[in-house]
């Protein structure tokens, strides 16, 4: 492998970053204490949301939200098949089945027309996925929720700063969910968070992410917090820490710089790949301000596999992904569900042509052109 070899991604941690989380080793209070806090505060002004409340993962977020939410033995959770395992395996954690509704060609998020044909009397919840960053279509979604009285809780874990109609993102389902895993657009290393308009729902995630005990350490050992503390229902050990909150606090501060390089990258790309028939390039609605957490591209009548494309990139020193085999091939989902090849035309079909292409904001256009070429390259040997 040459030794420039371009990843997929990369995080941008700063000397801030690195000093925040000094701070906090020093400090002596490393979970649940003043940091964690503030970051929760300061997410809850990006997402526009009353409460946050910030776990070990988007995962972790997630599984809170649905049984907090209620969901659980015999509810049906309608989501896209064209997303990580995780969300699938939360509805599977909280009890509930997944139910999966096929994706637009366009932008491919989960299709409300596909929701709608595949709500029934069971149906508790649609758990839309932000694919890649860009937001799904929220007004048609929460209209089908509302007519059915659905709650709609979102996979955003791909989404923090992206905007649907000019409002943020976590401030449209009845809950939100990020993540903050090492190639998110903003990291805590692990970490995500939960957001909501909904008190009762923050105070039953804050609850079950410790133990469900009532009360957490802070008020627990702060001088007027109470000496103890009462499990009011089994929880999980899901926690935030501090040393995250640090690298968050500085991480969130940069979201925004973050977006807009990833935005400009994505822009050359775009202007550079116009001239390769091959490659169809991501398309994003005129409703909604993606954060670019991905760049995917699709090829069209390449005369070169997906997988062959890949292998070629990789020799030429560039990183890319697949995002995401389908939930309905993983065996699992197959076996327990009987999920079946062919039940998804559209995720399948567009699974089969799409890579995603190295985009990160430490990326410079330099780098872009260089995959450019590379890419260029590739397909100029199959054309010949
Ligand atoms: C990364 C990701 C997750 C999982 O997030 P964690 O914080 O690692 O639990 C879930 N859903 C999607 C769509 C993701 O991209």
């Amino acid at each position: 492998m040459p030794d420039d070899f371009l990843p997929l991604t990369r995080p941008d941690i700063s000397e801030d970053d690195i000093a925040e989380v000094v701070d906090t080793l020093r400090s002596g209070w490393l979970v649940y204490g003043g940091k964690t806090q503030r970051f929760e505060a300061e997410f809850r002004k990006l997402a526009g949301a009353e409460h946050a409340v910030a776990v070990s993962s988007c995962t972790a977020g997630m599984h809170l939200a649905l049984l907090a939410a209620g969901v659980g033995p015999g509810d049906e959770v309608i989501t896209s098949p064209l997303t990580f395992p995780a969300t699938a395996n939360v509805i599977v954690h909280a009890g509930a089945t997944p139910v999966l509704a096929d994706i637009c060609a366009d932008d491919l998020n989960i299709d409300p027309a596909e929701i709608e044909r595949r709500v029934t009397p069971r149906t508790k919840a649609i758990m839309p996925v932000h694919y890649a960053g860009q937001p799904c279509r929220m007004d048609e979604i929460l209209a089908i929720a509302r007519r059915h009285g659905l709650l709609v809780i979102e996979d955003a874990a791909t989404a923090a700063g992206a905007y649907y109609r000019g409002r943020p993102i976590g401030s449209l389902g009845d809950a939100t969910v990020f993540s903050f895993y090492a190639i998110k657009n903003m990291t805590t290393g692990e970490g995500g968070i939960v957001t909501t308009d909904d008190a009762a729902l923050a105070e039953k995630v804050a609850s079950l992410r410790n133990h469900g005990l009532d009360s957490n350490a802070w008020n627990r050992y702060a001088k007027e917090g109470q000496p103890f503390y009462t499990v009011t229902e089994p929880g999980f050990k899901y926690p935030f820490t501090d040393l995250q909150a640090s690298l968050g606090l500085g991480q969130l501060r940069r979201l925004r710089e973050f977006n807009e390089k990833r935005t400009r990258l994505a822009a050359l790309y775009g202007k550079l790949f116009a001239r390769l028939p091959e490659v169809e390039t991501p398309t994003v609605r005129p409703e909604v301000e993606s954060n670019w957490h991905l760049y995917v591209v699709r090829l069209r009548e390449a005369g070169i596999s997906r997988d062959a494309f890949i292998a070629a990139l990789r020799e030429r020193g560039i990183g890319t992904a697949v995002h995401y085999l389908p939930v309905h091939y993983h065996p699992y989902y197959r076996e327990r569900f009987g999920f079946g090849k062919g039940d998804y035309p559209v995720t399948e079909r567009e699974f089969e042509r799409l890579v995603s292409l190295p985009l990160f904001p430490l990326m410079s256009e330099a780098d872009v052109e260089r995959v450019v070429g590379a890419v260029e390259a590739i397909l100029g040997e199959k054309r010949r």
